[in-house]
């Protein structure tokens, strides 16, 4: 899987110009395996703009909120994101966990309602600088994969992100990011998930990097952030990897 996250970048032009783009270049069985999840006040056009245009690639949101109660300004439940044709949703960024102070328990809550709405869980999970070096990587990821495994009926697809290479332009190293993916795929063997899409890496990817992360074996797909605004970027690395 190719996850395309927006997070809070692009204007409706853009995002016109992007799945112009890939409906372009992108042939229907690369578009498959592609998410594209837009800022959510561009879900509806976005939603519009693929059935329009026949595209096979899926929408995701970058947020839900886990409450379904009516009186909650500004909240966004996981019904509303069905509606505005969303297959998937991230729980878990780095970003929501340090900025917001996203804790497990709300984690859990917003996997817990995504589950129930049938949504696809992309759960980030990764280490900051400190625990690396610390050496507690491992636990770490064992810790934030427990929570994805509390919900008994979710469908979960797996991203490892580590911290320090989210937005810094200092992607893992292929080697370090295989000898993760195999730990955490160790992991997931004695967790219960019930349906496991696979496991992602995503951190700092470009063009340059994108092939060789791709062809390990323990990585199924990767989640882009800056290497996924321009669709020619996004394109040009669907188009020359082996994704899963
Ligand atoms: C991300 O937002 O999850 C991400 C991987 O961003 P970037 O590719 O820009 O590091």
């Amino acid at each position: 899987m190719l996850i395309a996250n927006w997070k809070m970048n692009g204007t409706g032009a853009m995002v016109e110009k992007w799945i112009e783009g890939i409906n372009l270049s992108i042939p229907d069985d690369i578009q498959t395996k592609c998410v594209f999840c837009p800022p959510v006040c561009f879900l509806a056009h976005a939603s519009h703009l693929i059935k329009k245009k026949d595209l096979k690639i899926s929408l995701g949101a970058q947020d839900i909120d886990p409450n379904s109660e009516a009186s909650l300004t500004g909240g966004i439940s996981g019904s509303m994101l069905k509606e505005l044709g969303c297959q998937y949703v991230i729980i878990g960024h780095s970003e929501r966990r340090n900025h917001y102070k996203e804790g497990d328990s709300l984690l859990l809550k917003k996997i817990l309602s995504a589950a129930s709405e049938n949504l696809k869980i992309i759960f980030c999970i990764g280490e900051s600088l400190e625990e690396k070096e610390a050496g507690e990587t491992e636990s770490v990821l064992k810790q934030q994969l427990e929570i994805a495994s509390r919900a008994a009926n979710s469908t979960i697809l797996v991203a490892y992100e580590p911290v320090w290479a989210i937005g810094t332009g200092q992607s893992a190293e292929p080697t370090y990011i295989g000898e993760v993916l195999n730990n955490i795929r160790e992991q997931l063997k004695s967790l219960e998930i019930k349906e496991l899409l696979g496991v992602i890496y995503g951190g700092s990817v470009k063009i340059d990097s994108a092939k060789s992360i791709l062809s390990l074996d323990s990585v199924d797909g990767l989640l882009l952030g800056g290497a996924a605004l321009k669709e020619n970027e996004f394109s040009h690395i669907a188009l020359n990897s082996t994704i899963n």
